[in-house]
């Protein structure tokens, strides 16, 4: 009896701890009891993205959801853009990936805009995952792969209209894909290409991409579905409309990236993400002390000091010392010191700050975390903001 009286006491003693209390762990709701940072994925702003996109392109969006969802994490943003109207296919470079959307319970079509063997196509095939052919090879290989599976090898065709990194080269398609149609058990349901984005050059790209399709057709090589795509973010954000054919193929603009500052300018996208840390220690310097190696941030006054617990490990760039800013309590506090492996430390002044304080590194919140912004801040890539998230991280849809 006295036991129970004790745990019971003991158990209100650590409710009303004012430890616990000022850790506002309930806040952002499945943001555990833990100091480690966290990934927050916007649903809302997901869908406001592909919704503006598919306004600016007036076509169907085929979601680019490779490198992890663009590091907002593919089991997690998968299925967010699987339930998202204007988003008709989603798009993948890696078998793996599309193996881990299926996992996940995504329906819509799945395109793989990248090889696999003939083992990787036995296991793809029965989940009803499109191929991209691009090598000599692909006429044989599919059609036996139909054979063995007893079902056709649904594809799109990878066209090389001048980049030169993936795709059949243009000039070999139509004798190619003569071949692939006769092969038996392969449905050829599209066609695209990429863009080396790059105005002038990206229009006569889509140009002859449609040219060689209808090409096929004259030919009497037939494409089902005829849907011909070519459009990443770039073309999009940029209006090159002559690009968007059928379906356009965005990334980056769908998480809320922007391409580049120009194109930022026009607004309208929301990032789709926040990195969020907690303060794990607050400090107290004295005018003239240093912080981190080589003291490379020193105090020019009294200072308040907090070291959250993220780093670049987790995705945050190294160079948010030269300018960056985290939001803490609504407010922007420059990124001091040297961003290091797990951890990364702001300063406060004479401001408040608390051990488990809410800390969003990158985010939608305010202009100075906006990934661009960070980026641009940083010397980093805008692709990197995002795909370098460390997939580790506790995603929480919010
Ligand atoms: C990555 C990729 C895209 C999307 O590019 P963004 O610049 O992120 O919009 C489209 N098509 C292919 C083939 C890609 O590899």
């Amino acid at each position: 009896m006295s036991t129970r009286r004790a745990f019971l006491a003991g158990a209100a003693a650590v409710a009303a701890s004012p430890l616990l209390s000022r850790l506002s762990w309930a806040q952002g709701s499945a943001a555990a009891a833990t100091f480690d940072p966290w990934i927050e994925v916007d649903r809302a702003a997901l869908a406001h993205n592909a919704a503006a996109l598919a306004r600016m392109s007036g076509r169907p969006i085929i979601a680019v959801v490779k490198n992890n969802a663009y590091g907002l994490g593919l089991d997690t943003a998968g299925p967010l853009m699987d339930a998202i109207d204007a988003v008709r296919m989603l798009a993948v470079v890696r078998p793996d990936e599309a193996m881990a959307l299926r996992r996940a319970g995504v329906t819509k079509p799945v395109l793989l805009m990248g090889p696999a063997t003939e083992d990787e196509l036995l296991e793809l095939v029965p989940r009803d995952v499109i191929q991209s052919p691009y090598r000599d090879a692909a006429p044989a290989l599919l059609s036996r792969v139909a054979s063995r599976l007893g079902r056709p090898v649904r594809v799109h065709l990878y066209v090389d209209t001048g980049m030169h990194r993936m795709g059949m080269p243009a000039s070999e398609v139509a004798d190619w894909a003569a071949a692939l149609s006769r092969s038996g058990g392969v449905r050829i349901e599209g066609a695209f290409t990429e863009l080396v984005e790059d105005a002038g050059v990206d229009e006569r790209q889509a140009g002859t991409l449609q040219d060689l399709a209808a090409g096929l057709r004259a030919a009497g090589v037939a494409i089902e579905e005829a849907l011909l795509h070519a459009a990443s973010s770039d073309a999009v954000l940029h209006r090159r409309t002559a690009t968007f054919l059928d379906a356009v193929r965005p990334g980056l603009a769908l998480y809320g990236g922007y391409v580049s500052e120009q194109t930022r300018e026009q607004g309208g996208l929301r990032p789709a993400y926040r990195l969020k840390a907690r303060v794990i220690r607050v400090d107290r310097l004295a005018a003239g002390e240093g912080v981190s190696y080589h003291r490379r941030w020193r105090a020019d006054r009294p200072t308040t000091t907090a070291t959250l617990g993220v780093g670049h490990v987790d995705g945050y760039p190294g160079g948010a010392v030269k300018g960056g800013e985290v939001l803490l309590r609504g407010r922007p506090y420059p990124v001091i010191g040297t961003v290091s492996a797990s951890h990364t430390i702001i300063a406060v002044g004479d401001d408040p700050v608390q051990v488990g304080d809410e800390v969003t590194l990158v985010g939608p919140d305010h202009a100075a975390i906006h990934p661009n912004e960070v980026a641009k801040r940083a010397g980093y890539s805008e692709y990197d903001m995002f795909m370098h998230l460390s997939p580790g991280l506790r995603r929480i849809v919010v």
